[in-house]
């Protein structure tokens, strides 16, 4: 196996990560991460028994900058390159709101199983909203710096980050956010970074959010996702060698969407492992919908 790629998973444990590992096991060496190492060595085990045995295990909290460097530096060590980085790890910006459920008077675990099957009701709080920006935008764009030097040691470097439709331009209710993410020809990291801090400013305050035009209780996601399509986009025009896209796998049932959601595992990480192992001289910098390349 000293012949196969090596790719980078981070949030690899479960949900859609882990199937991403597993999709890409069978064509390349996969380097699981997750920020618990006994839920990363647990899902590693896993795949080993289910006859992938090119997978290992690297702890990786994408908020936590001493995690990132290490997981730089066991990859140079052990590699001296990377071919694929898959930036998955994600947080949503809500919590449910269980003090609605609390007032129907169920036992607790009674409440967790309804949040899980019912119609969850969620809501966003400041916390939450940072929390899922240092995670989801943050978090892949740290990972993405400390990794990018060995990327481009590769013969063909990949970076495939995991975006939403939720994070679709159109979803952008602040109009002035909005047109600096549009205005791509004229985008920067620093005038991404500036939406997002923005965005924070006023999410502190639920007035100013309103006076921006977020009507959605999810805005920290939607800024997120949004962020980091951007962020994708700037990489893909300032490194032509590495091909780099954003992937939304679609409704997918996991813990993030209490298991309301249509497709599968199996089926949401089909399009970010097919865009992983795309061909050299395939599409960069564009947005994919499961496997289909549609407008940002
Ligand atoms: P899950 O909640 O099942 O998995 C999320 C993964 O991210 C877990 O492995 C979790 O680890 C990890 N993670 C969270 N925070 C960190 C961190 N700080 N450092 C490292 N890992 C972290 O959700 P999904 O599988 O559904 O989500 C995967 C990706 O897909 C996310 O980016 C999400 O936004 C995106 N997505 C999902 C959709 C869906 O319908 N499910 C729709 C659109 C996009 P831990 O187990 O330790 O919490």
């Amino acid at each position: 196996s000293k012949t196969k790629r090596i790719a980078v998973v981070t949030g690899g444990n479960k949900g859609v990560g882990l199937e991403i590992c597993r999709q890409l096991a069978d064509e390349v060496l996969v380097v699981l991460t997750a920020r618990d190492e006994k839920r990363g060595v647990d899902a590693v085990a896993e795949l080993h028994s289910s006859g992938l045995p090119d997978v290992i295990f690297h702890q990786l909290d994408v908020t936590d900058p001493a995690s990132i460097a290490s997981l730089a530096n066991f990859i140079d060590v052990k590699f001296g390159k990377l071919d694929i980085l898959v930036n998955n790890a994600g947080v949503s910006s809500t919590i449910v709101d269980k003090e609605l459920l609390w007032s129907l008077d169920l036992p607790n675990e009674v409440i967790d199983e309804k949040a899980k099957k019912s119609k969850v009701v969620v809501t966003q709080t400041f916390e939450g909203a940072r929390k899922c920006l240092e995670t989801n935008y943050y978090g892949a764009k740290h990972v993405t710096q400390a990794l990018l030097t060995l990327l481009l040691k590769s013969s063909s470097p990949r970076i495939v980050n995991i975006s939403s439709k939720l994070g679709q331009l159109e979803n952008v209710q602040d109009e002035s956010a909005r047109k600096t993410l549009c205005d791509f020809d004229s985008l920067t990291e620093e005038l991404v970074d500036k939406v997002v801090s923005e965005y924070l400013k006023d999410a502190k305050d639920h007035e100013s959010l309103e006076k921006k035009g977020w009507s959605s209780n999810v805005s920290g996601y939607i800024v997120s996702k949004a962020a980091l399509n951007a962020y994708t986009r700037i990489i893909a025009k300032k490194y032509p060698s590495i091909c780099a896209n954003v992937v939304s796998p679609g409704f997918v049932a996991t813990d993030m969407t209490y298991f309301q959601g249509t497709s599968t595992v199996e089926e949401g990480a089909r399009g970010p492992a097919r865009v992983a192992l795309m061909s050299d001289g395939g599409p960069s910098g564009r947005y994919f919908w499961t496997t289909q390349e549609s407008p940002f």
